[in-house]
Parts: structure tokens; sequence; C-alpha cells
């Protein structure tokens, strides 16, 4: 069962715990209550050769995911990481909010 955020795939996040602490990027990828995010957590992968994939051999850096509950996302309007609320909009749709300066995110 996925895990209940309100962050989504190129929300902008800061990592607050761990070995990248400190660190932003964008999610890349959400999946089973872990995220991806760029230039985070980068593993080495070494990787055999395959001629017939064009795959060359070495090393290979990726990110690899890490726990969601351990990134906060970074608010385009007062450049904090901050907790998502929700807000209802006029026009009757439900935008998230930055619970620090009431910016929307969703914009
Ligand atoms: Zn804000």
């Amino acid at each position: 069962m996925a895990t209940k955020t309100m962050l989504r795939r190129g929300d902008t996040v800061r990592v607050m715990t761990g070995r990248d602490k400190g660190k932003t990027g964008k999610i890349l990828s959400i999946a089973g209550g872990r995220v991806t995010v760029e230039r985070v957590n980068i593993i080495k992968r070494h990787t055999r050769a395959n001629p017939s994939k064009n795959v060359r051999g070495g090393i290979v850096e990726k990110e690899a995911s890490i726990d969601i509950s351990n990134v906060l996302v970074v608010c385009p309007g007062c450049g904090k990481h901050t907790r998502i609320g929700r807000n209802l909009l006029a026009d009757g749709t439900r935008a998230r909010i930055c619970r620090r300066c009431g910016v929307n995110l969703d914009q």
C-alpha cells in the first residue's frame, strides 16, 4: 500500500537526515514510501560491459531512493523547508500551501 504523502515528482525537497543531510534536489520518482532525489544518495554501481546492448563496463553513479520521511519540501516563496498544508481555493480545487508563508506550492 502506498504511503500517504503530499510530495510529488518534480518538487524540490531538502534532505533532513542521513548521509546527505542538508542537500536539496528535485524529486525524480516516488514509490512505496521512498523517494529518489537528484544528486542525493548517490551509489556506485559496478557494471559489466555488455556489447550487445552497447553498455560500457565500469562504475556508474546513480541515485538511490531514501525514505520519504527524511525529506521536506522547499517552499519557492520563503525558500525554507516546510510542512505542506492544504487550502481550498475559490474555484473549489485544493492546493498545497506552505505552512510558513502560505504560498501556493502548485503554481
Ligand atoms: Zn513558504
